[in-house]
């Protein structure tokens, strides 16, 4: 008499695919953890931000300036007629 085995090549089968869906899922959130640092604002004291222009340059008229008084790039509130060190001038 032969053993019958416990487990079919179809259950074994999904339970593999089953496994590599779970780690792919584990390390597609440890990824996007990381993307979520990378894309982390500088902060105004880095980037020497001050709320008053820089002879003619203000942050909107740079390319990372976001209306009504947003950066692309810094953390917290930027003033339209504010400045800082990695000022992109708008083309
Ligand atoms: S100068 Fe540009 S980069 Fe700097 S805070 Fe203003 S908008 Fe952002």
């Amino acid at each position: 008499m032969s053993e019958k085995p416990t487990h079919d090549s179809t259950e074994v089968s999904r339970r593999k695919l089953l496994r590599t869906a779970a780690t792919a899922a584990g390390a597609a959130a440890v990824l996007g953890a990381g993307v979520t640092t990378a894309s982390a604002k500088m902060a105004q004291k880095a980037v020497g931000y001050q709320d008053t222009p820089k002879d003619d340059k203000t942050c909107d008229i740079c390319s990372n300036w976001r209306p009504p008084n947003g950066c692309a790039t810094v953390d917290g509130e930027i003033a339209a007629k504010g400045w800082c060190r990695i000022f992109v001038l708008k083309r």
